[in-house]
């Protein structure tokens, strides 16, 4: 901070009657001792509102600090600490002896118009085809509609705010603007900043997971590694595996990139074997997208012989596998997954991502990635985005060497239990017979499988009638459907998960209820009888 003077007293320049006249002037000011924000801070807002709006013009004078801590009825300090700050971000300038005056304000800009299209451009046309692919129509039409309204929110993949240790994360942002200033604040190294690469090598070792630090590429969330996997991997028409129904963002990502993708179907263990057979004749097939731990959306886990007959496949056929471990660390019940594909195969890329154990906006993901395919990566990765926020790499490698991760995973762990819990009870207590679900062990969703009468659309449509949102199986399925309906326990606390649970029981009656007394194209009515 450059030095700062604010005189507020009356100079001998001012005339006895400028000092009683500045005196009597009460500028309307109140100050709120309730609110978080600091009460010179307070003043400063205030300030500068005014200065903006021009009720304080350019060389207006504002009352000397004494004058107006009275009025206020707050001390001195605050007022001399506010005008410091004014001054030093530009909104007065002091001059000792003669008082505290507004600056002259950058005009505002003129009011820009907005100019009407002219139907000159014929952007329909113009739109590419990658753009208009099916799994971005298909995104639009369910994933997009915008609910207005109180609902319970059974969509919402990430922590409730509750669950987010803001101050935590606070404190070590604060330290690294502190210590580093403005050597965190440029572009960060291609690669991420090496000290959280490093901590997330140990991190996933923590995990069971080997990794080395030069292994690990930080990405602009586990969202940007997969579409950097897909941009190096795929030329248009090219063939991408994944499992039959599996993350709609991935699936965009493939589109975006060219990609036809092949869904493999599964049985309880996994991908079924027998349905990679006779791979080669179904054109160059590039590599296998897979969520090994906790399938978004069906929950599947990969089964240890599973895994490793996956990996035999990937070499026999030399088809890469991508692992999405999303959820890792999400253990529910304690203990562990079986051993990840990267521990089984080195040429296996990995991604990872701290947004659904920490925090979503960070943007902090990362793909551990064989040595052939560093160099396409990393620069794959700068050209889309020059890098990750090297502030937001720094804040939370502070985060891990502080040791903060696992004591934080142990609360949400915990509340994730106990909202899973609640969300089971409910279901279990309100769902009819027919429809199935397993209870998750790890991850923060659970599927339902709905009887083959049911339509996960008419579900979703139901419950958002009945104030609840749920993700209907259209978004997941490779081949646009899947019989089943998403639901996450992340993101609303017990008591509205289990009325969530409720009105979802009640919307699938209905539904069946319909169902049963739709007419048949004779009249009668089917299902009835
Ligand atoms: N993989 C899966 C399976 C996901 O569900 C998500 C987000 N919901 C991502 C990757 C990407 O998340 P992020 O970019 O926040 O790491």
């Amino acid at each position: 901070m450059g030095p700062r003077q604010v005189r507020a007293e009356p100079t001998r320049n001012e005339t006895p009657r400028d000092v009683a006249t500045e005196e009597r002037r009460s500028l309307g000011f109140r100050l709120d001792p309730r609110s978080e924000t600091p009460l010179y801070q307070q003043l400063f807002d205030t300030v500068v509102e005014r200065a903006r709006s021009g009720a304080f013009p350019s060389g207006f004078r504002l009352p000397p600090t004494r004058n107006l801590a009275t009025e206020l009825g707050t001390h001195r300090n605050t007022v001399v600490r506010a005008y410091a700050e004014l001054e030093h971000a530009g909104f007065v300038s002091s001059t000792v002896g003669r008082g505290t005056f507004i600056r002259p304000q950058a005009s505002a800009a003129p009011i820009a118009r907005a100019a009407e299209p002219t139907a000159a451009i014929p952007w329909s046309s113009l739109v590419s085809e990658r753009a208009r692919a099916e799994p971005f129509e298909r995104f639009r039409r369910i994933g997009r509609q915008v609910a207005r309204g109180e609902f319970v929110n059974l969509t919402r993949m990430q922590p409730s705010p509750d669950l987010i240790p803001d101050d935590l994360f606070r404190r070590c942002l604060d330290h690294v603007l502190k210590s580093h200033g403005p050597r965190a604040m440029g572009y960060a190294p291609d690669e991420g900043v090496p000290r959280l690469r490093e901590r997330i090598a140990e991190d996933l070792v923590r995990q069971g997971v080997p990794a080395r630090t030069e292994d690990v590429l930080i990405t602009t969330g586990s969202q940007q590694a997969l579409d950097v996997i897909a941009r190096a991997l795929v030329d248009p028409g090219d063939t991408i595996l994944a499992q039959e129904s599996t993350y709609p963002g991935a699936l965009r990502i493939f589109a975006a990139a060219g990609a036809r993708v092949e869904s493999v179907i599964a049985d309880r263990e996994g991908p079924s074997m027998a349905a990679l057979s006779g791979i080669g004749s179904r054109g160059r097939v590039k590599a296998f997208y897979l969520q090994t731990n906790h399938c978004n959306p069906t929950g599947t886990c990969v089964s240890e012989a599973r895994r490793r007959e996956l990996v035999r496949f990937s070499r026999e056929v030399g088809v890469p596998l991508v692992e999405d471990d999303y959820a890792a660390d999400l253990e529910l019940e304690g203990g562990h997954p079986p051993p990840s594909l990267r521990a089984l195969d080195g040429d296996v890329l990995y991604t990872g991502t701290y947004s659904k154990k920490l925090i979503p906006a960070l943007r902090v993901g990362f793909v551990l990635c064989p040595a052939a395919m560093r160099e396409h990566l990393v620069a794959l990765k700068h050209t889309t985005d020059l890098g990750t926020s090297m502030l937001l790499q720094h804040a939370l490698a502070e985060f891990l060497e502080r040791g903060l991760m696992v004591p934080h995973l142990g609360r949400m762990r915990a509340a994730y239990r106990s909202r899973r819990d609640a969300l089971v009870g409910s279901l279990e207590k309100h769902l009819p017979k027919s429809v199935q679900f397993d209870v998750p062990v790890r991850g923060v969703t659970l599927w339902l499988r709905l009887p083959k009468e049911v339509a996960p659309e008419a579900v979703f449509e139901e419950a958002r009638r009945r104030g609840v949102l749920v993700s209907p199986g259209a978004l997941y399925g490779v081949d646009g459907t899947s019989v089943g309906v998403r639901v996450t326990f992340c993101f609303e606390d017990e008591a509205r998960l289990v009325e969530g649970g409720k009105r979802l029981g009640q919307a699938i009656d209905t539904v069946l209820a319909k169902k049963k007394l739709k007419p048949s194209a004779e009249g009668t009515v089917v299902g009835m009888l």
